[in-house]
């Protein structure tokens, strides 16, 4: 989530305030929660940082923005949680590539 919401936040031209404002306070947010330095109320935030961007925006790359923040939360809310109350991120980041089954020697011989 972090990462597709810095693309907005880089891709935002600035034009208006909604999305250049919401989308940099968007992903400070993401990184707080996924560095476990984030606070539950923090999920709110992010909704309601949404909620001012969506359809408060000139062009389609607020509401792309939001959209995923809202569904995000409404579907894995409780991998959010998970990274408030267990001091960040719980997964593996490496598992999230695109070898991740392709095993260590794969990823090696890409690196090489
Ligand atoms: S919504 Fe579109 S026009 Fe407005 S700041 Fe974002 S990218 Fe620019």
């Amino acid at each position: 989530m972090t990462r597709w919401t810095e693309f907005y936040a880089h891709e935002s031209c600035g034009k208006c305030t909604p999305c250049r404002e919401g989308t940099y306070w968007l992903v400070q947010l993401l990184r707080d929660i996924e560095a476990g330095k984030g606070l539950l109320s923090d999920l709110d935030k992010l909704a309601d940082i949404a909620d001012n961007i969506n359809g408060k925006s000139f062009c389609a790359l607020g509401d792309g923005a939001a959209a995923p923040i809202f569904s995000s939360l409404k579907y894995f809310r409780d991998e959010y949680e998970r990274h408030v109350t267990g001091g960040g991120c719980p997964f593996d980041p490496a598992k999230s590539t695109a070898w991740a089954d392709e095993g260590s020697t794969a990823h090696q011989e890409v690196n090489a």
